[in-house]
């Protein structure tokens, strides 16, 4: 069993996401879908009901910042009860495509981080250019979770893994010009390690231009074994146990 602990397979992003899910299923490829706004929440749902491989996380987005309303905060809140909710995600910081409503940003991280801790659930967080306040923030809070498509320094890993996170690797660990994540991942232990694709997003090398899935997932363990010179059955089996801690599968 394969955990892809962070993707966007659903329809309002992919068009074939539900033979997507049922391929995944026939390779025992387990998916963490993660929403963004209340439409994706809802169809998040929606697939985790129908499908056995499908696990939830739901959260508002720092795209969303400026929209999400207080009712959306509360619809959220009950929604985070409902079964296969592992999680709350994807939520965060992002100061590469705007710092202008970094206020708003850090008061939706904030409010996701208070919803995590009130229904006790761990959060999948993305940080770009942001990753001092991103930590600072998390440091305040009791909560654990995944630092996904992390690309930071290796020291700075080091220190979210004190606060009990752990570090996602998705594509950008097979693409050729990244040696920066490479040489960070041999200094971080395996276990504390999840695989994701956060498809349809990042492709890996191989299948650049094309749309990702999460059924690319392989290529992401088979670089990660690559690189540290172990078993891929090895990898598989250490980051899907790490995954299970995580996220309580
Ligand atoms: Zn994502």
């Amino acid at each position: 069993m394969i955990i892809d602990t962070h993707c966007h397979v659903y329809n309002s992003e992919m068009e074939n996401a539900e033979e997507i899910i049922k391929e995944a299923a026939k390779r025992d490829i387990h998916i963490i879908l993660n929403g963004t706004d209340p439409i994706s929440n809802k169809e998040i749902l929606e697939l985790s009901g129908k499908y056995e491989n499908v696990y939830t996380a739901l959260g508002y987005f720092h795209s969303f910042a400026d929209e999400i309303t207080d009712e959306d905060i509360l619809l959220l809140d009950s929604q985070l009860s409902c079964d296969k909710v592992i999680a709350v995600g994807e939520i965060g910081l992002d100061y590469y495509h705007t710092k202008e409503n970094k206020e708003k940003q850090i008061e939706l991280f904030e409010n996701m981080l208070d919803l995590a801790q009130k229904h006790d659930l761990p959060v999948i967080v993305h940080s770009r250019k942001s990753m001092q306040d991103t930590f600072d923030i998390l440091k305040n809070h009791d909560v654990v979770g995944s630092m996904h498509c992390y690309q930071g320094s290796a020291e700075m890993a080091q220190e979210f893994i004190k606060l009990g996170f752990y570090i996602g690797i998705a594509g950008p660990i097979t693409h050729s010009n990244n040696k920066k994540i490479r040489k960070m991942l041999k200094q971080i232990d395996i276990n504390h390690i999840l695989v994701e694709t956060d498809s349809p997003y990042l492709p890996p090398e191989d299948k650049r231009g094309e749309k990702n899935t999460s059924l690319n997932i392989k290529y992401i363990i088979g670089k990660i074994a690559e690189e540290l010179g172990m078993d891929e059955d090895k990898i598989i089996e250490t980051t899907t146990e790490n995954a299970k801690n995580l996220f309580k599968i």
